[in-house]
């Protein structure tokens, strides 16, 4: 095991040398193959990655100026200046410095992968018409595992793209998405959908409850970057029984639970006729909170409510985006970072965003909680940047493992660019990171120690092959939504 991940980083650094190969159309590596093309160095750690700054996103802020990290066996195993970590170390793999910024990645604490194949399908409608009338139908009609495949496909080349490392996924077909997860080499907590509707992969609570146990059981502990989890859709797509049989099953695996929550003014006067109580209060008093939770959205928490979401832990994850294209309302995120609530960033689905852009999600996180209180200093760039890494690890229950650079953290690391000429000049490199850099600036990304791009060249994806097969499905939506309409 150790051997084939050994030979893996160096097959990488032998392509990256050449500049030459680019995995086919299998993600996994042939063990002859590399031992035909590669040779052991022994005494070698995996990567060495520099930057002429380092970004640890640690509790002090630290900034290294050339600065490197020395990663071996898929962890950060040592971290100072790049003059450093060079005298110590040899690595098979080295990223260079000069005009990067190291970071670690970003996580997306919210998304719906394979919704970028419904990227565009229905745009400027609210929550209810917008899913009701179009999503769930268009879901109904066209998604099945293939669609799942490429369309997860599709969004980790975007995610990976845009310097995203982990994400935390509901989707339907949960196997189909670990399967994608596992080639493409990212991070993520993968969730089965429940949901009390025929939905693609199940008929109702029940059915898809059962399916997303046997996921559960058939994923637990295979790969260390994959964790299933239970994503109960919402309070206005279960009930109360539902949702605590859910919560029941979660705490018997002992798997955290990802669902929307307090999204939208539908969900709250939904919650009040059908529970007689605002929803987070709803998913108290059914004893839902009782375990690790992460809760999309949190646009309308009442002021009692924070208090909970603060007391129980439950991670937040602020989608600006999707929130503002909905017209779902503005989550008071300063309210809850002040009440001590951990809280990230997602993108939500790329039909309700419509790019998987982090970035993009921090700027907007900013300039909305500024806006709305009136008041420029209320989220400053470092909180935001927090909220995208150290933050959202926290919120996602994985902050011992990844969103910081330190020893011991998991490498799960990317690189910034500052070619560009909007890093000309750079007087503040946090201020830059969050109001200026985009998906475009990142050069290289590494998960557990392993490159997935460098230098904008993907090395898990065979991009080609899902364009050409997003491209064709979409173009058979297409002219079946064009049927549907005449
Ligand atoms: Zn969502």
């Amino acid at each position: 095991m150790i051997k084939h991940k050994f030979l893996i980083f160096l097959f990488l650094s032998v392509c990256l040398h050449l500049n030459a190969c680019m995995p086919a159309d299998s993600p996994s590596y042939s063990e002859e193959t590399l031992a035909a093309t590669v040779t052991e160095d022994d005494d070698a750690i995996d990567l060495i990655i520099e930057g002429d700054y380092v970004v640890t996103m640690d509790d002090d802020g630290n900034v290294i100026a050339h600065g490197a990290l020395a990663i071996d066996g898929g962890l950060i195993i040592a971290m100072g200046t790049a003059a450093d970590i060079n005298a110590r170390f040899t690595a098979n793999g080295h990223l260079r410095g000069d005009k990067r910024i190291v970071m670690p990645g970003l996580i997306n604490g919210h998304s719906h992968a394979a919704m970028t194949l419904l990227r565009g399908v229905a745009d400027d409608l609210g929550l209810l018409d917008w899913l009701t009338n179009y999503i769930f139908p268009a879901e109904l009609q066209f998604v099945d595992a293939e669609f799942v495949r490429i369309g997860t496909e599709l969004a980790c080349w975007e995610m990976i793209r845009g310097g995203t490392t982990t994400f935390v996924d509901m989707y339907y077909y949960p196997d189909v998405i670990a399967r994608v997860v596992e080639s493409c080499g990212m991070r993520a907590l993968v969730s089965a959908t429940v949901i009390d509707q025929r939905s693609p992969d199940a008929e109702n609570a029940a059915d898809s409850l059962k399916k997303g146990l046997a996921f559960v059981d058939n994923w637990k502990g295979r790969n260390e970057r994959i964790m299933p989890i239970f994503g109960p859709h919402s309070n206005y797509t279960l009930n109360a029984e539902q949702l605590a049989a859910t919560r029941a099953a979660a705490n018997d695996a002992g798997i955290p639970i990802s669902i929307h929550m307090s999204e939208s003014p539908y969900e709250l006067e939904y919650s009040k006729q059908a529970y007689g109580m605002t929803s987070i209060e709803m998913f108290e008093s059914i004893g839902f909170l009782d375990g690790p939770t992460i809760g999309a959205h949190v646009v309308w928490p009442t002021e009692a409510e924070i208090g909970i979401l603060a007391e129980r832990k439950v991670g937040v994850i602020h989608n600006p985006t999707s929130n503002m294209k909905i017209a779902s309302g503005i989550a008071p995120v300063t309210d809850m970072l002040n009440a001590g609530v951990l809280v990230g960033l997602g993108t939500d689905g790329a039909a309700s965003n419509n790019d998987l852009d982090m970035w993009e999600e921090m700027r907007l996180a900013a300039f909305l909680q500024k806006v709305d209180k009136m008041d420029p200093e209320v989220l400053s760039a470092s909180t935001v940047l927090r909220m995208a890494t150290s933050g959202g690890a926290a919120a996602i229950g994985l902050g011992d493992k990844i969103g910081t650079l330190a020893v011991g953290m998991r490498a799960d690391v990317i690189q910034v660019s500052f070619d560009d000429v909007h890093f000309v000049p750079t007087y503040d490199v946090i201020s830059h990171l969050v109001y200026v850099a985009d998906e475009q600036d990142v050069a290289s990304v590494t998960v557990d120690g392993k490159l997935l791009m460098r230098d904008g060249e993907f090395l898990t994806i065979d991009t080609e092959r899902v364009a050409k097969e997003a491209v064709e499905l979409a173009g058979r939506i297409q002219a079946a939504l064009a049927e549907r309409n005449q």
